[in-house]
């Protein structure tokens, strides 16, 4: 019988997303197949300092079998339990405090996971209810999540014997983490690594690629090419013509400028949290580690110009922008018509990118590697496998534009040419809809599985991306709420007086917490042994 076996993965590209490529596949595809991973050191890596979600332990870094300490003392991570979104609601400049709305700071956190039920209804849902009949003036986020005091007081998402009490993701360097997973895939699986620039590729008769020429005169082949080449697309969009669908008519933002900030973490601590300022023409992350804190400027092109970002950025932080290193980074935001055509695969930079408001770069690679280990094909090509393939990664980025999108779009900041354009752009039919579904008071995208497995199952973790609690910390930190509560509530004021207890409880934990857990800036110090 005929050997349809694939023996032979050539990944072009070696940033974030080619070395994640190249450990995935060398994992999920097994000894037989030989991953080669074509590298041009000429031609940088984007990695302006990462903050991540999650499921990129258990669906990455555990498939690989690498203990989650390890991989970070080789990244220098940090935790992160969310992201705090500051001064969305309130006009002014580009301030690292928040200022004060309504009596309080202006900020909300967009928290992971799950939020508890009571009685099968989230407690979004009873907050709804009391708030909109005036009996709470407590925020969403500190009514319904532990996380938000323990965010306040730095400190650590795991207790201090190591155990964990919530869930969390990581800030981590991405060329550390490059770097660690180039000598993971050709240490411990045997991918071959070569330094050198792709110069043209070769392609047959089909339209497939079989080989890559590279400017020393190499010729790599190939049954199967992965493009991690970055916005260059060098293999989708330039070899196999795929057009890229920009999204600039969702999302204004298309430049960034970077840098890291000296931080004196013994006398501030550090935070578990990304932080994510709005600015006067879009917004500024700031990703902390031990011993400095990575920022960076997201705007758009067509409100400001990269001197005028620096700036802004600079006052901010009170830095020389003349002595600064700063590192300037233009996107394109948007897919590519199809991430999968023909013997080409792009994952990363390459296929598709969103701002990195929501952190979801990582994330993306991540289900896109899941989704190919699960979609993998032999030499007959089934179309049926790309075209499934492609359909999952169309909705996985559609979802996340549009919810981006109304990050933006509802935000009540108003005091800028850059905001009020945010909110004349059409959001999505479908998302209206779901829009439509918070403001009468549903629940929406409730995922079939509850908080304990929700980051244990990655397919139902990826079907419902964005769930209720997603939704309700963007939309109620913004002030954006339901017109009324969920009607049955309204019918049942016996369920809402019954959840006082799961309110209680709730500030009890947080109390609990907050006497017994270690600092943010301990934890780490012990962890990388510093
Ligand atoms: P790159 O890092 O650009 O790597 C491209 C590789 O291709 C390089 O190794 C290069 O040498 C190689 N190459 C190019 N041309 C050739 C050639 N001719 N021959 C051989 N090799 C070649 N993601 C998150 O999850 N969280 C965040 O907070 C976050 N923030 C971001 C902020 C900004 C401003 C940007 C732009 C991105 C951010 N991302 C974030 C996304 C994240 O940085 C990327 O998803 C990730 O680094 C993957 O990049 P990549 O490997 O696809 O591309």
């Amino acid at each position: 019988m005929e050997d349809h076996r694939i023996r032979k993965v050539t990944v072009l590209g070696g940033g974030t997303a080619g070395w994640m490529t190249a450990s995935y596949l060398g994992k999920a595809l097994g000894p037989d197949v030989t991953v080669t991973v074509l590298e041009a050191p000429s031609i940088p890596r984007i990695g302006v300092g990462e903050a991540t979600v999650p499921n990129l332990h258990k669906t990455f870094f555990d498939f690989l079998g690498l203990d989650e300490d390890e991989w970070m003392r080789e990244c220098n991570a940090a935790y992160k339990m969310g992201v705090r979104f500051i001064n969305w609601r309130t006009p002014g400049v580009g301030e690292g405090k928040a200022r004060e709305h309504r009596g309080k700071p202006d900020h909300f956190d967009h928290l992971f996971g799950l939020l508890p039920n009571h009685a099968n209804w989230p407690l979004s849902h009873y907050w709804t209810a009391e708030r909109l009949a005036g009996r709470t003036d407590e925020q969403f986020d500190y009514a319904c999540y532990r996380e938000s005091p323990i965010l306040d007081a730095k400190l650590a998402p795991r207790h201090a014997d190591g155990s964990r009490w919530t869930n969390y993701a990581w800030h981590f360097d991405a060329h550390l983490v490059a770097d660690f997973l180039r000598r993971f895939a050709t240490e411990r699986q045997g991918a071959i690594h070569v330094e050198d620039e792709m110069t043209e590729p070769v392609i047959d008769h089909r339209g497939h690629i079989t080989a890559l020429r590279t400017k020393s005169g190499r010729v790599i082949e190939g049954d199967f090419f992965v493009d991690c080449s970055g916005f260059r697309g060098l293999l989708i969009n330039k070899a196999m013509r795929e057009p890229f669908l920009d999204m600039s008519d969702h999302l204004l933002n298309d430049s960034a400028v970077a840098t890291a900030v000296p931080h004196d973490d013994e006398a501030n601590g550090v935070e578990p949290f990304t932080s994510a300022i709005a600015m006067k023409n879009g917004w500024t992350w700031k990703i902390p580690m031990l011993g400095r804190f990575g920022t960076g400027y997201v705007y758009s092109s067509r409100f400001t110009t990269p001197d005028e970002a620096t700036r802004e950025l600079c006052d901010m932080w009170g830095l020389d922008p003349e002595t600064q290193p700063l590192n300037h980074v233009k996107f394109r935001v948007g897919r590519n018509r199809r991430t999968w055509v023909r013997n080409v695969v792009s994952i990363g930079l390459s296929s598709c990118f969103l701002e990195p408001l929501e952190s979801t770069g990582i994330y993306f690679i991540t289900a896109a590697l899941y989704q190919l280990a699960k979609h993998f094909p032999d030499k007959r090509f089934d179309q049926v496998l790309a075209d499934s393939f492609n359909r999952e990664i169309n909705t996985m980025f559609d979802d996340s534009r549009d919810f981006l999108q109304a990050h933006f779009s509802l935000a009540p900041r108003d005091d800028s040419p850059f905001w009020r354009a945010c909110k004349e752009l059409e959001l999505a039919p479908d998302f209206k809809h779901k829009l439509a579904a918070y403001r009468a008071g549903l629940a929406v995208n409730m995922p079939a599985v509850d908080e304990t497995t929700y980051y244990a199952n990655f397919e139902a973790e990826f079907r419902n991306y964005w769930t209720n609690s997603s939704y309700y910390c963007i939309f109620a930190g913004l002030d954006y709420l339901p017109e009324h509560p969920l009607p049955l509530l309204e019918q049942r004021g016996d369920l809402v007086a019954g959840a006082e207890v799961a309110f209680a409880e709730m500030k009890n934990k947080q109390k609990e917490l907050l006497a017994t857990l270690p600092t943010h800036y301990d934890h780490l110090r012990k962890l990388h042994g510093r």
